[in-house]
């Protein structure tokens, strides 16, 4: 029986998948249990997978790979991953070594102690100002939207029961989170702080606006919320406008007609359309949704199985 999955996805990572596979192995075997090693291509155009069948040979019984026919992003990789798993605890991780495989006793360690998710915590986090910032302010709103409070929903270097894994499995959602999902399912969590290294080899999958659609992923995938924070926002709106209105007219009586302030008039109006279209962009997200989800596709394709 397999006691460790370990599940990494991997886009283009053939210059670090050496160094991630020796020093994965080595951190599971210390734990002294039966434990697999799955590798997600997610339709790689480097020589990944061909590196990855190479170190399949090289560690015979203990390295999966499953393939996919083209890119369908770092979460469905993991879900491949999740539906082929057989250990009875499952860690993810990032093939390019910014989350040490070291840390994996310690994610192991805490899920024995009873938790259902045992998330990693990148304190120290090795990423650009621009990755940094923005994430600060996702991960409290994701605190919000998804109801339990974590400081760092980005981080992949995560352990899993089985049974959030089953049950994330049962969803079938066209897009997810995986952090998120889980959480949402778990009745125990911990967070754990853990290293975060810069990337080994090669750069960054994620450019700004696969970051932004993530992003998006994650706060109106898991709750209405946005949608009803901005009707009440248009309820207070509309109650400074008659304020407003009720304002000028005691004015008029008063001061008598003025046609001052066009261009102040002009710049509150940008704001306000700027506004409606961040609405309907907002609406729009909701129906994409649900559009992707009525269309019923297959997440992804599995091009090719090695076991
Ligand atoms: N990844 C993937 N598919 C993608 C993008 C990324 O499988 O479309 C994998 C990537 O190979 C790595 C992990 O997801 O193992 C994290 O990606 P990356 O390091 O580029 O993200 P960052 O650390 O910049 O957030
Ligand atoms: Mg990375």
């Amino acid at each position: 029986m397999t006691d460790l999955s370990i599940v990494v996805p991997v886009y283009n990572e053939a210059v670090n998948l050496e160094e991630l596979v020796r020093r994965t192995l080595t951190s599971a075997q210390s734990l002294d249990r039966p434990f697999e090693l799955i590798l997600v291509d997610d339709g790689s155009q480097d020589n990944s997978w061909a590196v990855m069948e190479r170190l399949q040979e090289a560690h015979p019984g203990v390295i999966r790979l499953v393939g996919f026919n083209r890119n369908y992003g770092q979460h469905m990789a993991v879900l491949a991953g999740f539906e082929r798993v057989r250990g009875r605890i499952v860690v993810t991780l990032d093939a390019d070594l910014q989350n040490p495989p070291e840390e994996i006793p310690n994610l192991v360690q805490k899920i024995e102690e009873g938790y259902d998710v045992v998330a990693g915590w990148r304190e120290d986090r090795k990423d650009i100002f621009l990755r940094t910032w923005p994430s600060w302010l996702v991960n409290r709103v994701a605190s919000v939207v998804v109801g339990v409070a974590q400081n760092d929903y980005g981080c992949m270097l995560r352990a899993y029961t089985r049974d959030i894994v089953d049950q994330i499995n049962q969803c079938g959602e066209a897009s997810t989170y995986i952090p998120a999902l889980a959480n949402t399912f778990a009745r125990r969590t911990a967070e754990i702080r853990v290293r975060h290294a810069g990337r080994q080899g090669g750069r960054s999958k994620y450019n700004l606006f696969r970051l932004f659609r993530l992003n998006f992923d994650l706060v109106t995938g898991y709750s209405l919320l946005p949608l009803q924070l901005v009707s009440f926002l248009g309820i207070l709106i509309a109650l400074a406008g008659v304020g407003f209105g009720l304002f000028l007219f005691v004015r008029r009586l008063i001061v008598g007609p003025e046609v001052e302030g066009v261009f102040t008039l002009f710049s509150i109006l940008f704001v306000f359309i700027g506004l409606q279209i961040l609405v309907l962009g907002l609406l729009g997200e909701y129906i994409g949704r649900i559009y992707h989800e009525v269309r019923r596709r297959p997440r992804y394709f599995i091009r090719r199985v090695k076991e």
